[in-house]
């Protein structure tokens, strides 16, 4: 049996490493609910468990997400998870050939180096030297990126990195030790027994040009110990700092591929979440508050590490658009929304409700084809209403205007203020209110009721938004008339992230003129700046971030701005920069009689 001493502070690492992992899994998922933990089961087999492989694979190991966004980042972090993994892999494959048995310690694919003397007898070790030494290369070269990247993130393309706490730091230096260590150990060994390939035997024979050989065999073992510690260090580290995202990512893929729901006030689920941030700031720097104002301390990377310390951080909490753009590009695909819709709970916690005044008008003798519900925001911008009571007569849709005499919340904007349980009474109140009409569907213009009606409401009939309804009246009987004009469709956030509604909008306007294709469109699309979920903002910021969406606009040249949104037609059109319309406004006006 190989030994030495110094594999024990290795030892000590990894046990505490696989205890506490194990510790905090199993906490995560005792506090699943009976449905949950049947769907973990069921994930664990067949198809459910190769998508989760694949996943692991690809998102993990590979980072695909993350190269799809910043190829520098995505080598940086693919050489060091794939190219580690590849070391233990062939590893644990050359020290079971070496040994010539099934089972060795789990420190000899680690350690193999120092105990390798005689190579001669060693079946394939060219080949495996050489696999080793590419691999340890490629490790090297992410470590260096990693440093690079700490002190100079522009050359990244990154215009800010994460700062890092005590935790952090210390967990980051002692991977960055761990394979600079692990080439100089090999490389000594190598000075010592000629047991190095292409990397590590150069670098023994330089070594050996340098010094002595009783230097060499005083310097080898010390060398080999500090491997050894810095391993134990990362380990015991890892599940206080941010590379607990390493382990925990895993589990949330399993989560994920089981169809486990992860938007959830739930606590087992959102820890799991808050330990899969990785902290790699991607999210930053494509955060408009960001990019446009200079705000610098509010994204998820902040947000959710306050979370996961439990700190009070009420400015990441509540000065935040909601707007999603964020999860879009993290390449972990954290609910950073929900995560703040539950922690705002803590700040907004109740105010007094009374919703009777609002009174159940329907008459369910009265049959409707549509169930029309304008919303607040649309009251609010009543061109919109217009036409599309234009659109229904048009069409000669026996529909009933059920918030035609006054507007009516649909819960959303309190919900995303933290006032849970008075946007669950006005849910229930409008439940009741829909309920009492005998509609066949219920079509609103205002995206955010549109995604409150869709994901929290129990309704008897579908829901949808009046780009759909308008695609579906196109695909059946209106005819518009075709020009020439150009159009930009702005995504508003609820609609497009929030729901992905995106080709509806889309077909329409192929409809009446030409759609121009922008760089920040669907999932990337700018956030106006008019988001009710954000209370902290200066008007004059708000302007800032409309105007940070229209520049890009502008560069196109358009004829007409387009959106399906009352907030964003009304965000856009006060500047009076390019002229703004609903999508229903440019139907309505485009139907042919
Ligand atoms: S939230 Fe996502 S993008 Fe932001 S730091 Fe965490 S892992 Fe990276
Ligand atoms: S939701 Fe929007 S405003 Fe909030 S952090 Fe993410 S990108 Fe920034």
């Amino acid at each position: 049996m190989n030994f030495d001493y110094f594999v024990i502070p290795f030892l000590i690492g990894s046990l505490y490493f696989f205890i506490v992992i194990i510790w905090k899994f199993a906490n995560i998922i005792r506090s699943l609910n009976t449905t949950d933990k049947k769907k973990l089961l069921k994930g664990l087999i067949g198809l459910p468990l190769i998508r989760s492989i694949i996943e692991i694979f690809s998102e993990s190991l590979l980072h695909r997400k993350i190269f799809k966004v910043n190829i520098m980042m995505g080598l940086m972090h693919s050489s060091l998870a794939f190219g580690w993994f590849l070391l233990i892999a062939f590893g644990t494959i050359e020290s079971k050939i070496h040994s010539g048995k099934p089972f060795n310690m789990p420190y000899d694919p680690i350690f193999l180096k120092y105990f390798t003397h005689n190579v001669n007898t060693i079946p394939y070790f060219g080949l495996f030297s050489f696999i080793m030494d590419f691999l340890l290369a490629v490790v090297l070269s992410g470590v260096l990126f990693a440093f690079i990247k700490r002190f100079r993130s522009m050359l990244f393309g990154m215009r800010r990195t994460t700062n890092l706490n005590f935790n952090d730091k210390f967990a980051l230096y002692s991977l960055w030790a761990i394979f600079p260590l692990r080439y100089l150990a090999e490389s000594f060994s190598s000075a010592l027994y000629e047991n190095g390939g292409f990397l590590t035997g150069t670098s023994g024979m330089i070594i050996n040009n340098i010094f002595d050989i009783q230097t060499i065999q005083m310097l080898t073992n010390p060398i080999w110990w500090g491997y050894s510690i810095a391993l134990c260090i990362f380990f015991i580290a890892i599940p206080y700092s941010r590379y607990m995202h390493i382990p925990a990512e895993l589990l949330l893929i399993f989560f994920r591929q089981a169809g486990i729901d992860m938007k959830t006030k739930e606590r087992g689920k959102r820890w799991l979440e808050l330990y899969s941030c990785s902290r790699c700031g991607i999210c930053i720097d494509n955060c408009q508050l960001s990019s446009s104002l200079k705000i610098n301390n509010i994204q998820p990377a902040y947000f959710l590490t306050s979370e996961r310390r439990k700190e009070e951080n009420k400015d990441a909490t509540l000065n935040c658009l909601l707007c999603g753009r964020c999860e879009t590009y993290c390449p972990v695909g954290i609910n950073v929304n929900n995560h703040r819709i539950v922690s705002r709970e803590r700040y907004n916690k109740r105010i007094k409700n009374n919703y009777e005044y609002l009174e159940n008008k329907g008459n369910s003798l009265e049959q409707y084809d549509v169930l029309y519900f304008a919303g607040c925001m649309t009251h609010l911008t009543p061109s919109i209403k217009k036409a599309m009571i234009k659109i229904f007569n048009h069409n000669k849709i026996n529909y009933r205007f059920i918030d035609e005499n006054g507007s009516i919340c649909c819960g959303r904007p309190l919900k995303t203020n933290g006032l849970t349980e008075s946007a669950k009474a006005i849910r229930e109140k409008n439940t009741d209110l829909i309920n009492s009409f005998n509609g066949k569907i219920l079509v609103t213009s205002c995206p955010i009721c549109y995604k409150e009606f869709s994901e929290e409401y129990r309704l008897n009939i579908p829901v949808l938004h009046h780009t759909q309804f308008i695609d579906n009246l196109i695909k059946n009987t209106t005819i518009l008339k075709k020009g020439n004009d150009k159009y930009i469709y702005h995504d508003p956030c609820d609609l497009g992230r929030g729901s992905g509604v995106y080709e509806q909008p889309r077909n329409i306007l192929n409809n009446i003129g030409q759609i121009i294709k922008i760089k920040n469109q669907k999932e990337k699309a700018f956030c106006c700046g008019g988001s009710l979920a954000n209370h902290i903002l200066t008007d004059n910021q708000k302007v800032e971030l409309a105007n940070q969406a229209l520049s890009e606009y502008k560069k196109y040249s358009p004829d007409y701005l387009v959106t399906s949104c009352p907030l964003c037609k009304k965000s856009f059109s006060r500047l009076n920069s390019i002229e703004t319309k609903d999508i229903a406004e440019i139907v309505a006006e485009n139907i042919q009689n």
